[in-house]
């Protein structure tokens, strides 16, 4: 809890920061005034999705309304305030003139980029400056560096056994409740042709007016929007219900089908609540709970793979990829282990592509600004790291495509997690597939142009040759792990003309990518 000051304050909300919650905001201080901006700084440090920026500034408003209609001072600077100079430390140093405030106060960013800026005008600045805690994630940011200090190489199981103890998570003493950590077995299931997936909650909200100070703005976007029916939410009350929705009508498929992958829907049964956790509209333990007494209180149609499958994401990766962020930044952020260098293909920005996989993630990332875990990994991600991207162009999509992509959560995932840029400190392996997998999780591959059987000729699915050619290529820095062991056995297995052909049928694919 952050004590109320008695001198004359000026107190920065950061964008990610609209935790209703917050022990700042439990009670009235007429010495505070609160302070949130819309800076060019954010919207230009690469190009956004229109539905994120939408998503950002129109929930900041509604939350700088609401402290407002509590009683709380607040100084809220439009984009196109002819006062905002477009940058925190300016408008900082700015006010704290004018309004001659006695001392500046900010909560601890999220981001490295942000955090370096605060801390830079922090010393610049002639008044005392305190730095407190958002109050949202279950860890500190230095937590993790100290659970796995010494280690090498971080494993998310034992950090995730250890948040479960600590925070008492489906325990029963020192031991999981069922006996077991672990359910990822029942789980990942492709979705049967005679099931049809609950469609997803949607909100219809107005955002022309942003929209229009947008582009008014000249602030270059990608991806499209339906502005009297924007569909994200973007206040609590639109959070919680999201939530609610999710625990009713997806948390009793949530573990099934969290891996499958179908044309007929775009979030299958994930919550899509990313956006309003990133942004603290939500907190991870009230999720994580709401889940958790859903569970408790249909016990019948909720298996407890589902709900152990939804806790893990939360308490566990959300948690994991924050620490690690904190530990590994900001060499994580250059870091590229395999040495690619290769441009990101043209069709990642419109979804040009004859690749059924392909096209089906990034058209509804365009569209929606949003896809689901297992088309970032296994068919963006996968794609990306087969064909040798440079990790800066594959950040740069993702950081830009997504309404959830805020650095400390998208760089983790990207880099680490989808690149293997890291060398392994996120991963233990690299997550590549050939056809074969996309087509056990999806129905993507019936109705695609290329054929998933075949490796090399006309028309042969680029996955199946790009993915023999990664790892030939990366021989001296993957075939001593022994978790890909077996693959090695495999291609040296292959007769060295079955090996050229397919390696000549990747790098045909590899110099005429833009054309897939
Ligand atoms: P659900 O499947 O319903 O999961 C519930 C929640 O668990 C999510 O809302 C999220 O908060 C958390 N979660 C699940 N997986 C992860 C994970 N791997 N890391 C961290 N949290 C997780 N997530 C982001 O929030 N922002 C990003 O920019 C982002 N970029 C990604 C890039 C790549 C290449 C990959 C492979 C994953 C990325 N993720 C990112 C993680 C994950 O894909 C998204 O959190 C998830 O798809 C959001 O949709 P959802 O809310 O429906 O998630
Ligand atoms: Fe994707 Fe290949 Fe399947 Fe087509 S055949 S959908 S390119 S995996």
């Amino acid at each position: 809890m952050s004590a109320q000051p008695d001198i004359k304050t000026l107190r920065l909300v950061l964008g990610d920061q609209l935790n209703y919650q917050h022990s700042w905001f439990s009670s009235i201080n007429m010495k505070v005034t609160y302070v949130m901006m819309e800076l060019r700084s954010e919207t230009d440090y690469t190009v956004h999705h229109v539905q994120k920026i939408l998503g950002f500034f129109n929930a900041m408003r509604h939350f700088a309304e609401y402290l407002r209609a509590e009683g709380h001072h607040v100084i809220y600077r439009k984009l196109d305030d002819p006062e905002n100079q477009q940058t925190f430390s300016e408008n900082i140093k700015k006010l704290i003139e004018h309004l001659e405030f006695e001392q500046f106060e900010y909560q601890l960013p999220d981001e490295y980029r942000v955090d370096e800026e605060l801390k830079s005008l922090s010393i610049s600045l002639d008044i005392p400056v305190q730095v407190v805690d958002t109050e949202h994630f279950y860890t500190t940011r230095t937590e993790f560096s100290e659970i796995f200090k010494g280690k090498k190489s971080f494993l998310m199981e034992s950090f995730y056994r250890k948040m479960r103890r600590k925070h008492s998570v489906l325990m029963n003493g020192d031991q999981p409740i069922t006996g077991r950590w672990n359910f990822d077995h029942e789980n990942r299931k492709k979705i049967p042709k005679s099931h049809a997936v609950t469609q997803p909650k949607l909100f219809h909200n107005d955002v022309e007016e942003v929209f229009n100070m947008i582009q008014d703005s000249g602030i270059q976007t990608i991806g499209s929007v339906d502005l009297k029916s924007f569909f994200w939410p973007i206040d609590r009350v639109q959070s919680l219900e999201l939530l609610r929705f999710f625990v009713k009508e997806c948390l009793p498929w949530f573990g099934t089908f969290e891996d499958a992958m179908t044309v007929h829907s775009w979030s299958v049964y994930h919550s899509r609540l990313s956006f309003s956790l990133n942004v603290k509209l939500l907190s991870p333990k009230e999720v994580v709970d709401t889940a958790i007494n859903e569970w408790r209180t249909r016990p019948d149609e909720i298996s407890f793979n589902q709900l152990e499958g939804f806790v893990r994401q939360i308490l566990g990766w959300r948690e994991f990829m924050r620490g690690v962020y904190w530990s590994c930044m900001p060499q994580f952020a250059s870091m590229n282990y395999l040495d690619h260098q290769a441009q990101l293909p043209e069709w990642y920005w419109s979804g040009k592509t004859k690749m059924n996989c392909l096209k089906h993630a990034i058209d509804q990332s365009l569209a929606h600004a949003y896809a689901h875990h297992i088309q970032r990994l296994m068919i963006t991600g996968n794609f990306a790291l087969l064909a040798g991207v440079h990790p800066d162009e594959v950040d740069r999509w993702y950081l830009g495509v997504y309404i959830d992509a805020i650095e400390w959560v998208e760089i983790t995932n990207t880099r680490g997690m989808s690149q293997f840029a890291d060398g392994g400190i996120i991963g233990t392996k690299p997550y590549v597939s050939s056809a074969a997998y996309i087509d056990k999780m999806s129905d993507y591959c019936g109705t695609c142009f290329y054929n998933k059987a075949k490796k090399v000729g006309d028309r042969a699915c680029p996955f199946n040759s790009l993915y023999w050619n990664f790892y030939d290529r990366h021989t001296h820095q993957l075939s001593g792990n022994p978790r890909i062991t077996m693959m090695y056995r495999l291609w040296d297995k292959m007769s060295s003309s079955d090996k050229q052909a397919i390696l000549k049928q990747a790098e045909f694919y590899l110099n005429n990518i833009n054309q897939l």
